[in-house]
């Protein structure tokens, strides 16, 4: 028991022993802030959120110095679902956000199949926020070098579903030596080092393979269906 606890112990038991039974607070005590008053909660990711940029735009990357735009988030702050892609691509690095392009459409047609769209209960982001030059594979050096800003920008939204999409995400989030193809449609309980709370995460292959390969669509339709079902078994 920790000493301010004992302490406040002490001093109840020390009422109690006079028969005090009720204690009333000079002001109410709202247990439920978080539920009552959302925009709090909105307001406090904003304020983690500026923080962690502000970090990352200041790290010494080459990437940065050939992209035209920092691309951070979409979507939802106070969401339970949270997906994280790959890198930004041509659009993305126009415009500034993740997924914007034609496999941001067709990311948008595959979790809206399932209920799902970024305006109101999923959050989006990457694992690299600047565009890799020609839309390169990002190199291990530059996964692993984002991956603690990864893990604690996960650690800031607090989602109850981890979605990865492509190999990257997959691998890198949760260490696998197996690529997507082993790995996709299976959960995870993945822990970030940050969290106490263990993340329910699968892995989907990327809008991008799906439009290289449509044959695989089926088998990405099986693997959103069972997110539809944690969906409603975790009651989101
Ligand atoms: N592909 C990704 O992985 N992320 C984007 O933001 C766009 C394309």
């Amino acid at each position: 028991m920790t000493n301010t606890r004992k302490h406040s112990l002490t001093i109840l038991n020390y009422y109690k022993s006079f028969g005090v039974e009720t204690h009333i607070q000079n002001k109410p005590r709202i247990r439920f802030k978080n539920y009552l008053y959302p925009e709090n909660q909105k307001k406090r990711f904003e304020d983690q959120l500026k923080k962690l940029k502000k970090k990352i735009i200041n790290l010494d990357c080459e990437l940065k110095l050939k992209a035209k735009n920092f691309v951070f988030y979409d979507g939802v702050l106070t969401s339970d679902i949270m997906i994280i892609g790959e890198a930004p691509g041509y659009e993305e690095d126009k415009i500034g956000k993740p997924f914007v392009g034609t496999a941001g459409k067709k990311l948008d047609e595959m979790i809206n199949a399932i209920g799902l769209d970024r305006k109101n209960n999923v959050y989006i982001t990457n694992i690299i926020p600047w565009r890799p030059p020609d839309n390169r594979t990002p190199t291990d050096n530059e996964i692993n070098f984002f991956l603690p800003y990864v893990e604690e920008h996960i650690s800031i939204i607090k989602p109850k579903i981890l979605l990865l999409f492509g190999n990257v995400a997959s691998k890198s989030i949760l260490n696998l030596n197996e690529g997507i193809t082993k790995n996709h449609g299976k959960w995870f309980n993945y822990k970030n080092p940050f969290l106490k709370k263990k993340i329910f995460t699968t892995c989907i292959f990327h809008p991008s393979y799906l439009l290289r390969s449509p044959d695989k669509k089926k088998i990405a339709w099986e693997d959103l269906k069972k997110v539809k079902e944690k969906i409603i078994n975790l009651k989101i």
